[in-house]
């Protein structure tokens, strides 16, 4: 192949890192050796001119309005003298590009500035498509949102086999804006397009080679090969087939449509997540015009983007990030030892493993840890089906030991017996001093203050709260519970392995409930009392969900199970120095004859198959019903942050979303009452407190101005 000539100032020196892409071996070579602060240009043997894409000072690629236009100039200088072949690939070893640079979406208001700044990386993408070259884009790890939309804007996409491609944009209340909507349902059938863009599901490269989306799967050892197939036009090209057009014809793309659209009204409406139905009206109305498609998608995420779903859901992205960063500091443990291998024990352990912690797993009865055990596979077959060799690692380091010898080896020893002071002291007195120094002695405890609990024990300060929440496996959030004599370098460890088993850790300070069980249970508590005055169960869960719950309060009694939810709420009736309802007497019935809820197949509902058996017949709630739910959660939200008991409303609202998945498009409790008002929340918890009782009596947190 003819070599070709290349500008000077797009091609720089090549450094020594060790990562191998395709022809070059990169170094952390310093940035300023190239002209750009985020692409390296290089050529390889063939003339095939590589951009490699290494943002600066970030351990991931995402694309900014810099990285763009630095990718304007290098194209615009390949376009004076195309060589034959333009290959982009990151430099970054965790993947291709991650999506935009979210910081960017933060707080925008003005339509207009960002239609402006969507057409110039349109414009960007456009050029990139039109080159005069064949472009290839090698994959490798992730490639989402507007990486994917890169990718879509070359001739052709080799995966490597650890490639996944996605577009989560509708996570964040949006849809893809770089021209993904465009060029996605030309490439692949439309269907199968907008099932990806609806549902943000991400794609592994050989489920991706099969949709059409890719043209080649490769390992990178035969990257260069493929890319020279792909330069030369030997590489067959992935083709959506006669099908694929038909379906984007008008009268396919109407008939679709309206099952788009009730699908994505049975997981949302559309006043609360706009976007599904944004997407679907675009493809309705412009998919069988690539222009007209372009500039319907830059105005529709244009206004997506400032409306309060997607602003809320950026919001929720970085208290994400920022229970994450909690997780930071440094701990080097390697041995877990956990006690009690019930519904909770059994299933951190089998976390623990899962995230490549030895695990030791005790109990009194062998028959639980062999359950304990069972469970364990069972999860493993679900999350790991794609990856055997990890499933049989994890069960390998579930180690079954009824006497308890791991305790001596244990860097983090976690407490899951039940909820009985005595047994938690109990226990703690025996394996103290067995354990090692510097270990962490942690408890599950979700109502025993740790100050009780620490009571007798000589080394106090390596006690902390980890307070999981169930399921172990889809609760993103813990707890951790700090109490006045636990060191804080045994809190920072206690946050550092969360974020080894990839949960979010909320420190909360040791008070009655902590943060969620507190703030739920007074929302628990007066959907027992609507029920309880005559209301429908599924009224009151629909008033919920209506809202925007995952689930309605009953039915959540019913998963938390009601022997819990009853101890919750009188521990806290007992602790609390505040007017709290009563459970009413039929529901402690229920617990003591064993309905407890989900788990024994009946409760407030009958439960089948894992549902819950409801009524079809819906009442609409009375206008006051989702207050009366709603606003006593905030309430002790706002007890939580004035007592201390939380550090701020970031924490707070991350915490309440991810443990109880407070319905994320609202921001989190705080910052929904903050968008409502204080003054008004103060007032109509006021206004209750007369008509419905003193329980209602608002917090003087209230008061604070805003
Ligand atoms: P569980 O009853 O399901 O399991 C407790 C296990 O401890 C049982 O297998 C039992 O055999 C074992 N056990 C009892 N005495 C023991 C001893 N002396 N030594 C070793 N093992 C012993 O209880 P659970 O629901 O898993 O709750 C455990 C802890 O987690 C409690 O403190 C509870 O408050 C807390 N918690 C529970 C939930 C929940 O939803 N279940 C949620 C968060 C926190």
């Amino acid at each position: 192949m003819k070599s070709v000539q290349h500008p000077k100032p797009v091609l720089a020196i090549l450094g020594r890192r060790n990562l191998e892409l395709g022809p070059f071996v990169i170094d952390e070579a310093p940035q300023e050796q190239g002209p750009y602060a985020h692409w390296r240009v290089r050529a390889d043997e063939d003339g095939t001119v590589w951009l490699l894409f290494d943002k600066k000072d970030s351990s991931a690629n995402t694309l900014s309005e810099e990285v763009l236009s630095e990718l304007n100039a290098i194209l615009e200088q390949l376009e004076q003298n195309p060589p034959r072949g333009v290959v982009i690939r990151s430099a970054k070893p965790g993947g291709f590009i991650a999506g935009a640079d979210i910081a960017q979406f933060r707080g925008v208001a003005d339509v207009a500035q960002i239609e402006a700044q969507l057409a110039r990386g349109h414009a960007v993408l456009d050029r990139l498509d039109r080159l005069r070259a064949v472009t290839v884009a090698v994959i490798h790890g992730y490639c989402l949102g507007g990486g994917l939309e890169v990718a879509l804007a070359c001739d052709y996409r080799i995966a490597i086999d650890d490639a996944s491609f996605g577009f989560p944009e509708v996570l964040l209340g949006l849809h893809p804006g770089l021209g993904g909507t465009v060029r996605l349902p030309r490439l692949i059938k439309p269907t199968q397009a907008m099932a990806m863009m609806l549902t943000g599901h991400s794609e592994r490269a050989r489920r991706a080679r099969a949709l059409g989306l890719v043209d080649a799967v490769t390992e990178e050892r035969h990257v260069r090969a493929a890319v020279r197939a792909a330069v030369r036009g030997e590489l067959k090209k992935a083709k959506r087939g006669v099908a694929g057009a038909l379906l984007n014809s008008a009268p396919a793309r109407r008939f679709l449509a309206s099952r788009m659209t009730s699908e994505a009204a049975k997981r949302a409406p559309r006043a609360h997540y706009p976007a599904p139905y944004a997407l679907i009206d675009l493809w309705v109305e412009n998919g069988g015009d690539a222009d007209a498609m372009q500039k319907a998608e830059i105005a529709s995420f244009a206004k997506l983007l400032v409306g309060d779903t997607a602003q809320n859901l950026v919001r929720v992205f970085f208290l994400r990030e920022n229970l994450k960063k909690l997780a930071d500091s440094q701990w080097d443990g390697r041995r877990v030892h956990v006690i009690g291998a019930g519904t909770m024990g059994g299933d951190i352990a089998a976390w623990c493993a899962w995230h490549g912690f030895v695990v030791t797993l005790g109990d009194t009865s062998q028959k639980a840890i062999g359950g304990a055990i069972k469970r364990a596979a069972e999860l493993y077959g679900k999350i790991g089906r794609h990856d055997h060799r990890r499933v049989r690692d994890a069960l390998d380091r579930l180690i079954p030991d009824l006497k308890g010898n791991g305790v001596a080896s244990a860097d983090l020893i976690i407490e899951a017996v039940p909820e009985n002071l005595d047994l938690k002291r109990r226990i703690f007195a025996g394996i103290e001093p067995k354990m090692k120094p510097g270990a962490i002695l942690a408890s599950n405890t979700s109502s025993i203050p740790l100050e009780q609990l620490r009571e007798n024990l000589p080394r106090p300060e390596r006690l902390v709260g980890v307070h999981f929440f169930n399921p172990v496996s889809r609760m993103q959030l813990v707890e951790i519970v700090s109490h006045d004599q636990a060191a804080p370098e045994v809190l920072a460890e206690a946050r550092a392995f969360l974020g080894r088993v990839d949960r979010l850790p909320a420190p909360v300070k040791s008070a009655p409930g902590f943060l969620v069980n507190r703030a739920l249970t007074p929302y628990l508590l007066e959907a027992l009392v609507m029920l309880d005055a005559g209301m429908k169960k599924e009224t009151i869960d629909k008033a919920a969900v209506d809202f925007g719950m995952p689930m309605g309060p009953i039915e959540l009694a019913d998963e938390v199970g009601l022997d819990i939810c009853l101890h919750v709420a009188e521990m806290l009736r007992g602790s609390l120095d505040r007017a709290m309802p009563e459970a009413p007497q039929w529901l402690k019935d229920k617990v003591a004859k064993g309905e407890l809820g989900k788990k024994t197949g009946k409760g407030l509902y009958d439960w089948k198959d894992g549902h819950a058996v409801k009524s079809r017949e819906e009442t609409a709630p009375p206008p006051d019903a989702i207050d009366r739910l709603i606003l006593p959660l905030l309430d002790a939200c706002m007890t939580c942050l004035r007592e201390g008991i939380v550090a701020d409303e970031q924490v707070l609202d991350g915490a309440m979303i991810f443990a109880t998945g407070f319905a994320p498009f609202r921001g989190g409790p705080m910052h929904y009452a903050r968008t409502r008002g204080f003054a008004d929340v103060r007032d109509t918890l006021k206004r209750f407190a007369e008509q419905y009782g003193p329980r209602f009596q608002p917090d003087p947190g209230w008061d604070a101005p805003q």
